[in-house]
């Protein structure tokens, strides 16, 4: 059976994430959900998300009941670093991941290094700054995208120029991973 497919926005809305510049990573975050979205449409995958003001405990609290374990989570964000040359799209899973994370999280930063973002790889939430993420604490496949950094330039720029690229890239991922056992 078809798994079920939970796309977030990472910040939900409400708390702007990191920003660089007129760049804010809720409302990116925000503008590629929205575009992933439209792309699943079309090949006739539904994703459910949540309101865009939602902060995290109430989303929490909203798919409780919703989503099973075999269920993916994706929630979206992007890197920042003080260093303006750090580059690239990595993903977070949780600390225990399972097979089936590891290795849609490669696949994404596979897609993600065909369209021209550094590989960072498939990293658990422990190496991460804040080390225990609470969006992982759900029972589900969990999939955290840090897209690329909102601090480095060249990313940003490759961003806008291939946002509806990734968004179908990333789309076609996602539709084969909601079939996989
Ligand atoms: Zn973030």
């Amino acid at each position: 059976m078809m798994r079920k497919l939970f796309l977030f926005a990472g910040h939900g809305g409400k708390d702007p994430g990191a920003t660089s510049g007129k760049h804010v990573e809720s409302q990116l975050a925000i503008e590629l959900r929205d575009l992933i979205i439209a792309e699943l449409k079309k090949i006739n995958v539904v994703a459910s998300t949540d309101a865009n003001e939602n902060y995290l405990a109430l989303t929490l609290r909203w798919l409780r009941g919703k989503i099973g374990e075999r269920d993916v989570l994706i929630d979206i964000h992007w890197n920042a670093s003080a260093d303006p040359k750090a580059n690239g799209t990595e993903v977070i899973v949780p600390e225990y991941a399972t097979g089936y994370e590891t290795s849609f999280g490669f696949a994404i930063t596979r897609a993600m290094a065909e369209i021209g973002f550094k590989n960072r790889g498939v990293k658990p939430e422990t190496q991460t700054a804040r080390k225990k993420l609470a969006i992982m604490s759900v029972n589900a496949e969990n999939i955290l995208i840090e897209v690329c950094f909102i601090s480095n330039a060249s990313d940003m720029l490759l961003y806008e120029k291939s946002k509806h690229i990734i968004a179908k890239r990333l789309a076609y991922v996602i539709r084969e991973h909601l079939y996989k056992q």
